[in-house]
């Protein structure tokens, strides 16, 4: 195609489309690893038979066994529980039923999780940021001083990629300030590695509350693309307005349903043990690295770490096929890497990496201040 006609396409995009970095997902930062924990999946792919096979037929929108198990499981009614296409999507149609493009705001609290602003920038919705403190807890004042104009507020616990549960009562003071006036998002993708910190049990108390699930993370399903939304039935039935007809496949709904068994469930918390195990393992050999500067608690499937060289350790690693998690870029984790929890030898293979690489020197701090990361993020 001629160069003047492919400019003129570029044209005709929205101006916002246009100016947009597609996220940088995990896959899309590819390399030759064969260690992959970047991502935050389960190392270990669980086995699943098809039960239906009516693909002739149109699925239904909310595949009611899929709402009834995940109603059941959550402690929610079913019609306060919203099935879609990964919490990904969950996160997008929040922003496509409360924010008018070009006049509304979402707000969110980094260093967090990339998708919030990526879908605020695809939609065209001002994407505004209050920072976290320094010990990764939210600043309420700085909160509430910003919520001019901001129709949804992001809140991850716990957080992606620092691994902390944002404080219940942090949780409150933001819902309290926002009574009538924004809806309160809590991302709880994670939430089964430490499931007393849900705010499920709040739905009655908040009509603006939504909560986000997923099975990507300890149901070891990333490659399903499921994950769910937990509301009151109003705010359930508005997202209903802008969802597709057929977010899920037939495929899709029937693997979810049974992952929701209680098999299914009775697997995922010995997943949830067995990483909690490993991570708490990693942890401990990570302290005795000499490149470590501090291995951060997490009640998660990963861990943020702090190198005193940590761009020469993301390479090194990336050498022998290890890929990680950059999360230079984000706000005060200058010198992270994050490390989903794979399997023990895997992580053991990431000890053996790091145990030769020296400390901190004159040069390597240097190489942690001033050499801005280019291609990871
Ligand atoms: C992984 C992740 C998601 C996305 O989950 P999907 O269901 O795979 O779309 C949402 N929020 C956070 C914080 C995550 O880490």
């Amino acid at each position: 195609m001629s160069n003047e006609n492919t400019l003129s396409v570029q044209a005709l995009a929205r101006k916002n489309v246009q100016e947009l970095t597609p996220y940088q997902s995990a896959r899309r930062l590819g390399g030759n690893g064969d260690v992959w924990l970047n991502a935050n999946e389960y190392a270990i792919a669980p086995q699943f038979e098809l039960t239906q096979q009516t693909f002739n037929r149109y699925p239904e929108c909310q595949p009611a066994r899929v709402i009834n198990r995940y109603a059941a499981y959550a402690g929610v009614d079913p019609e306060q529980v919203l099935v879609s296409r990964g919490a990904d999507e969950g996160i997008e149609l929040l922003i496509r039923a409360f924010c008018e493009p070009g006049k509304d705001a979402i707000l969110y609290c980094p260093p967090t999780y990339g998708m919030y602003s990526v879908s605020a920038e695809t939609i065209g919705v001002e994407g505004r940021t209050v920072a976290a403190k320094a010990d990764w807890s939210l600043d309420i004042p700085a909160i509430e001083a910003a919520l001019d104009g901001v129709k949804l507020v992001y809140v991850c616990s716990p957080n992606n990629p620092t691994g902390n549960i944002i404080a219940p009562d942090e949780i409150r003071a933001v819902l309290e300030m926002t009574r009538g006036r924004a809806i309160v998002a809590v991302d709880e993708a994670y939430i089964e590695f430490c499931p007393q910190a849900t705010v499920s049990g709040w739905l009655q108390e908040y009509p603006h509350l939504a909560i986000l699930r997923t099975l990507s993370k300890a149901f070891a399903l990333a490659g399903l693309r499921c994950g769910f939304t937990l509301a009151n039935s109003d705010l359930i039935g508005l997202l209903m307005k802008v969802i597709a007809p057929y977010p899920l496949s037939t495929p899709v709904a029937d693997i979810a349903a049974q992952a929701l068994s209680p098999e299914g469930l009775a697997i995922m918390r010995q997943r949830v043990t067995e990483v909690t195990n490993n991570r708490e393992w990693l942890i401990a050999e990570l302290e005795k690295c000499a490149c470590v500067e501090e291995a951060f608690a997490s009640d998660t499937n990963y861990v943020l770490v702090r190198f005193s060289a940590s761009s020469t350790v993301f390479k090194n690693l990336w050498d022998q096929g290890i890929i990680l998690r950059d999360q230079n870029k984000q706000p005060g984790l200058s010198g992270c890497l994050r490390i989903t929890i794979g399997t023990r030898a895997e992580l053991q293979r990431v000890i053996t990496a790091l145990q030769p690489l020296p400390g901190a020197t004159a040069t390597t701090l240097n190489d942690n201040q001033n050499s801005p990361r280019k291609e990871h993020m």
